[in-house]
């Protein structure tokens, strides 16, 4: 049986169409018809350029006089025209919006001759290349995208180095900084270290004799009480004896505030709520005979630390706190409130309180605000507690007002996790 060649024709899965010598469309492939959305009823009898004009939006379009040119070199030479690429938009359907639509063919024009040699028909051939020609322009955009990447990378890489070499000198130049920090902390410390063993050595050299001089004094004063038998020398006794108290204790308060930054013992865990419990028993300060009142709170908490330093904290501003009074029964309320991993004690009493402009004075040392006569002491006991709370990583500092008590506040860290 015969094929159907006609129906065989537009079965082929190419791109053709077939023009007469007048280049009017009398044949063309399904494959065509779909690819240039077109329909065969609409097209056949008509002219190719009719079908296919320039785009009117594209005011370089080329696509009808190329393709007129080629035409007509294979109807005057009766040899195949392979053409250039060409863009050669589309009309797209008034249904789908109308307009034209971007495209690039790759087209090939064969002639059909006839008999006579003649040229009878022309095949046009053509190949949809829209996809792979973006794709070759996408990639060309991506290599350009990359080389500035590349180009930007370059720089950033120089930048970098450049930075990475500043980084190593401020190093380098840190490093010796440090170096010079750490020798002069040593220096530091050794010089505290000797200062201690001065201060240690000093004040138990001092005591000693003094001790002599305490055991001769009750000697002497009871001969003459026995020999005269007269009390006219008891006051003279009792001013050597209370001098001799007040350099035994500023002796030993010298000696407290040399050893706080020498120690070396090991943090431990210490209960301040214990701590203060166990001072407020000891008696060593004036509780009864001042009938002094005291608020405790109850979430006094565990803190690290010393436990000797920490009583001796507690202890010295406690004591300030009963002491600094002139006619109140002294209340005095402790608390605690936990600040990340710290702990803000307070220690607020009902005082003589002083004049902000001392905040800072008071904390150094032998510095105080009034005579031995009316409030006694050595003027190293809040010295001693900034040196301890510093030790233990924390801070210490006062509020207060003339006449309406004083607050002391100071740090420590935590137990807790
Ligand atoms: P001292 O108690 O031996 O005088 P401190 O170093 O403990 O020495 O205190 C320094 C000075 O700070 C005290 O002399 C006093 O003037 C002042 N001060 C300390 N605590 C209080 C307080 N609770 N109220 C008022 N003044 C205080």
């Amino acid at each position: 049986m015969e094929p159907d060649y006609k129906q065989l024709f537009e079965k082929l899965p190419g791109l053709f169409l077939i023009l007469d010598t007048e280049f009017v469309i009398v044949a063309v492939s399904d494959a065509y018809l779909k690819a240039t959305l077109t329909e065969r009823e609409k097209i056949l009898g008509k002219g190719i350029f009719e079908v296919f004009p320039d785009n009117p939006d594209d005011s370089g379009a080329t696509g009808v006089n190329n393709l007129t040119t080629s035409l007509n070199k294979v109807l005057q030479e009766g040899v195949p025209d392979k053409m250039a690429i060409q863009k050669y938009d589309i009309p797209k359907p008034e249904a789908e919006g109308g307009g034209f639509e971007e495209r690039y063919w790759s087209p090939y024009n064969l002639p059909l001759l006839g008999s006579d040699n003649k040229v009878k028909f022309i095949i046009h051939s053509v190949e949809n290349v829209t996809e792979l020609l973006k794709m070759q322009q996408e990639g060309e955009e991506h290599e350009k995208k990359y080389e500035t990447l590349k180009g930007i990378n370059t720089n950033l890489d120089r930048e970098i180095t450049a930075r990475a070499k500043e980084v190593e000198v401020a190093h380098l130049t840190l490093s010796e900084i440090n170096q010079q920090l750490l020798e002069k902390a040593e220096d530091l410390q050794r010089s505290n270290d000797d200062l201690a063993r001065f201060a240690e050595t000093a004040a138990h050299d001092i005591k000693a004799p003094f001790r002599g001089v305490g055991g001769y004094l009750t000697i002497i004063k009871e001969k003459i009480k026995a020999k005269y038998n007269t009390n006219e020398f008891d006051e003279y006794f009792e001013r050597i004896d209370l001098g001799r108290t007040k350099i035994t204790t500023l002796l030993d308060d010298l000696l407290s505030f040399a050893r706080v930054a020498q120690s070396n013992e090991p943090f431990a865990e210490v209960n301040t709520k214990q701590v203060v419990e166990d001072i407020m028993k000891a008696s060593d300060l004036n509780i009864k005979e001042t009938n002094a009142q005291f608020k405790i709170s109850n979430e006094l908490p565990v803190v690290k630390g010393e436990r000797f330093q920490i009583v001796q904290l507690f202890q010295n501003i406690l004591d300030n706190a009963i002491k600094f009074q002139d006619k109140n029964v002294p209340e005095i309320i402790i608390g605690a409130q936990k600040k990340g991993k710290l702990v803000e004690f307070s220690i607020k009493d009902n005082g003589i309180g002083m004049n902000p402009k001392y905040f800072n004075k008071i904390f150094e040392v032998f510095e105080r605000l009034h005579s031995q006569e009316d409030y006694p002491g050595s003027g190293l006991g809040l010295a001693i507690c900034k040196r301890i709370v510093e030790r233990h990583g924390g801070k210490l500092w006062v509020e207060s007002e003339p006449g309406k008590g004083t607050t002391f506040f100071f740090t420590l860290k935590s137990a807790e996790k």
